[in-house]
């Protein structure tokens, strides 16, 4: 491994080891007190690279500056400090594969398990690369601690090189992007930058400006509740409305187990309840404005032909905004997409730009007048205890980054 390699493993699996897993269910901001243990971790290493005003805000974000050496526009970086909610993150064991072979990998941890390049296939193009997993009984947490990892690496790089010209950069690490909370209404005012970047993609060559646009949404049951013993020709049952409307819904379209590319869906979260009240929850997802409002238009049909059948029951049904695609506001001013997309190829790269079947910080952040594409981190599998990283496309990300800066002071 060269220095650079082993700087940024060492401080990816420093990250890693750290239990940042977000909380849905929790109010709190952040969502669990333990993100800020990372968080006051990084106040520390900035403070070490000699980054200026650090500030780790009371909305559970750490922001810093790296002084410009040119004049330029000033560019954000962002990564995330929590990992998903969906898998184990507690005592994750990050360790280091040297020189992969092209084998199966093993788990210490996890006899059971294998990651190999047929359940993988971008393992075969990491030959000889150093891989990072963890141990078999938890997610790895290089979404997005390898962003977090390559953010500082390059920091740290540019501050002990004054002579790199660069204009201001901001850095921000953001807590609950996980759980779609990543970004306060106060972050673009503090991050206070011309356009930024998340390090929170996969595979090496992805220049993501395209996300998923998102709406929530609640139907709620209210049946009529009576003694079963009393119940004929009263009593409403709440379960079976729900199972109805369940039924009624598309069942071999439009689920997120059956699409994929451009295609979104109706995915049915969670059902609570009993017999006299229930609670539906679900998300719909589309690329296009257009069809998620016909995703939310199916939703009420439904409940209102189920209503029809039965009057004495009450059936709401209530839709929430989430997110918007970045493409909306991105497409206006294509700059920041183009220079990213050029730095790439600067690299040696090929830029690839698939729209992503998910949101990010930058979703919300574009959406609130802070232009904010994705790039590649190296990061796979994620969400799963099969999740792995190769440092080579950490370091190519670092590179990505340094490119960005020259081109923007050109
Ligand atoms: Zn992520």
């Amino acid at each position: 491994m060269t220095t650079r390699t082993e700087d940024l493993a060492a401080r990816l699996m420093r990250y890693c080891a750290v239990d940042t897993q977000s909380d849905a269910d929790s109010p709190s901001q952040p969502s669990t007190a333990i993100q800020l243990t990372l968080a006051r971790m990084l106040v520390q290493e900035l403070e070490t690279i000699g980054a200026s005003d650090i500030t780790l805000t009371d909305y559970g974000t750490v922001l810093a500056t790296i002084p410009a050496t040119a004049p330029g526009p000033t560019i954000g970086f962002l990564a995330h400090m929590d990992t998903a909610p969906q898998f184990n993150a507690t005592g994750v064991k990050p360790r280091l594969i040297p020189g992969y072979n092209g084998g199966a990998i093993t788990y210490p941890d996890n006899p059971a398990l294998t990651l190999t390049p047929e359940t993988s296939p971008n393992l075969l193009k990491k030959l000889g690369h150093d891989i990072v997993t963890a141990s078999g009984t938890t997610l790895l947490g290089a979404d997005d601690k390898a962003g977090i990892a390559i953010i500082l690496h390059t920091a740290q790089t540019l501050l002990n090189d004054p002579s790199i010209p660069h204009g201001p950069i901001r850095l921000a690490f953001t807590p609950d992007e996980e759980i779609g909370r990543g970004v306060d209404r106060r972050l673009p005012k503090d991050l206070n930058v011309d356009w930024a970047y998340t390090f929170d993609g996969g595979e090496a060559g992805e220049i993501e400006y395209e996300t998923f646009s998102a709406d929530g949404a609640e139907i709620r049951i209210e049946g009529v509740s009576i003694h079963p013993g009393l119940a004929k020709g009263k009593m409403v049952n709440a379960i079976h409305l729900a199972s109805k409307i369940i039924a009624a819904l598309p069942q071999h379209t439009m689920l997120p187990e059956l699409t994929d590319h451009r295609d979104g869906f109706i995915h049915a979260t969670d059902m609570t309840g009993g017999s006299s009240a229930m609670t539906l929850r679900f998300i719909l997802r589309d690329f296009e404005r257009e069809g998620l409002e016909e995703k939310g238009k199916i939703l009420r049909a439904v409940c209102d032909a189920v209503q029809a059948t039965e009057p004495r029951a009450t059936i709401t049904c209530t839709i929430t905004p989430q997110y918007r695609n970045m493409r909306y506001w991105l497409e206006k001013d294509m700059r920041p997409v183009e220079l990213a997309q050029a730095a790439c190829r600067d690299i040696g790269l090929a830029p690839v730009s698939v729209p992503i079947r998910g949101g990010t910080d930058g979703s919300r952040l574009t959406e609130m007048g802070v232009p904010c594409p994705n790039l590649f981190t190296g990061m796979q599998e994620i969400h799963g205890p099969l999740e792995w990283v190769s440092v080579q496309d950490m370091e190519r990300a670092s590179d990505l980054m340094l490119a960005i800066l020259r081109r923007a002071v050109q």
